[in-house]
């Protein structure tokens, strides 16, 4: 195979076959490369799809064609320690089609929608194609070599939307070898199957209603946190686990996963359940301070590889970042075809759209949230905190009781102490 193309994408997931419908949307000759057998075969997330401004311009009824699975009707947080847990949930029944409060889906049938879409607007879809190489020729990107006998894929510009281990923005030099752990996090998932009327009875829900909740306290110390999200007729539960404090910890994914599984407020929820599928993957989770060089001569960056990935803490967004990004850099690719210039100058209006939007607005908004995140006592002395504080703001055992604020400061002092209380609340304050 050899062929030449006016643009290459690199990766079918949602940044790339964003990107690939943007521009065959256009006219423009797209190739969108993907090493597995199909679009999402690789893939896993949570998963809510967040708000997609960029899906819903090149399909207004993008949320009734997409695969879904429910609309996000109730979302909570629970604090957790082994015997206790307190829980704050926000329900809305003031739901439109608009999923202000997200979808639930599945990446193998999203992703691969979402390419076929692409393919459908004229863009040449390659799948069993691993990118092993960027061709540059005068200092330019000029193709990518994919690992087949004589595969070489030409064009003037490259988008490298390949995840977050981005093998193609590698090659071409914009981003470093190594990357730091203290940025990364695991991400385990056990997708469980359980019938829709038990999950509506369990859960309080019907119809397409759905519940996402997360969990804190619940990671045996390590900076992380637990996951849970109806599916239709399945339940996605699962750890996001920082992989430095992870590697310090000596403790592995699978011994972390088991035993929130085990834990008495999942157990019940997930009751008579059967595991179908286990999986994990590598999250970016450095933030602003994360993002690689974007720009190159003849190649862009979008997507995980570009790190655009916002975790907060409070909310996990990546596919709505990707997807985003994606849609920039077709925009950017065909302006540059317009204008015939595929320089890193010509392509730098990337940057500037991207600065424009709502990907690097909110990245530079939460730019210190990572550095609140790892703060330790979140994982375990916060949790232990709230939960004996709230048990004992709701016993009534004939003794005098203490006023609240009283009660705060013993618990602070206790298990945090006060010092450590005040640098916390600093950190959290500047991060969010
Ligand atoms: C456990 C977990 C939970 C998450 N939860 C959420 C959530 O609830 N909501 C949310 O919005 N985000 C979530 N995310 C983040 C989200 O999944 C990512 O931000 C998003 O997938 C990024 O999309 P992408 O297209 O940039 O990259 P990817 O989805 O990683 O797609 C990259 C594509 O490139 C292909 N590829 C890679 N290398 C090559 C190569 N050399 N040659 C050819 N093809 C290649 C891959 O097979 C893949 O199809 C979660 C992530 C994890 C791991």
């Amino acid at each position: 195979m050899n062929r030449k193309f006016q643009a290459i994408v690199v990766g079918a997931g949602p940044a790339g076959a964003s990107a690939a419908l943007g521009m065959a949307r256009a006219g423009l000759d797209v190739a969108l490369v993907e090493r597995g057998n199909f679009p999402g075969e690789k893939s896993m997330f949570g998963g809510l799809l967040h708000r997609m401004t960029s899906l819903e311009e090149l399909f207004p009824d993008f949320w009734l064609r997409a695969p879904l699975e429910r609309h996000i009707a109730k979302k909570g947080t629970t604090f957790m320690t082994a015997e206790s847990s307190f829980h704050v949930q926000n329900e809305t029944t003031n739901f439109s089609r608009t999923p202000y409060n997200g979808y639930t889906c599945f990446r193998p049938r999203f992703d691969r929608w979402l390419a076929q879409e692409a393919q459908k607007a004229g863009a040449t879809l390659i799948t069993r194609a691993l990118v092993e190489d960027v061709i540059i020729r005068g200092g330019k990107v000029s193709g990518i070599k994919i690992l087949r006998e004589g595969g070489i894929l030409e064009a003037p510009v490259v988008i490298a939307a390949d995840g977050v281990l981005s093998f193609t923005a590698l090659k071409a030099g914009l981003r470093r070898p190594k990357f730091n752990v203290g940025q990364m996090a695991v991400g385990v998932k056990a997708l469980i199957d359980l019938p829709k009327e038990v999950i509506d009875d369990r859960f309080g829900l019907s119809g397409d209603q759905g519940f996402a909740n997360e969990y804190v306290g619940c990671t045996g110390g390590v900076r992380g946190g637990g996951f849970l999200y109806t599916n239709y007729d399945t339940v996605s539960v699962g750890l996001v686990l920082h992989l430095g404090s992870l590697r310090e910890s000596g403790k592995t994914p699978y011994d972390l996963m088991n035993s929130f599984l085990e834990q008495p407020q999942l157990a019940k929820l997930l009751k008579g359940g059967r595991l179908l599928e286990y999986s994990a993957h590598v999250i970016p989770e450095g933030g602003y301070d994360m993002i690689p060089e974007l720009v190159g001569d003849g190649i862009l960056v979008a997507g995980d590889a570009a790190a655009f990935c916002n975790a907060t803490g409070v909310n996990l967004e990546g596919i709505n970042l990707a997807t985003h990004s994606g849609s920039l850099a077709a925009k950017t690719v065909i302006a540059a075809h317009g204008e015939k210039d595929f320089s890193k100058k010509g392509l730098s209006r990337y940057k500037a759209l991207l600065n424009d939007s709502y990907v690097m607005k909110d990245l530079k908004a939460f730019r210190h949230a990572p550095h609140m995140l790892h703060i330790d006592r979140i994982y375990q002395e916060y949790p232990e905190l709230i939960c004996s504080m709230m048990e004992h703001i709701y016993r009534i055992d004939g003794t005098p009781k203490s006023s609240i604020s009283k009660l705060l400061l013993r618990e602070l002092k206790e298990k945090v102490g006060l010092k450590n209380a005040l640098s916390d609340i600093f950190t959290a304050w500047r991060a969010l």
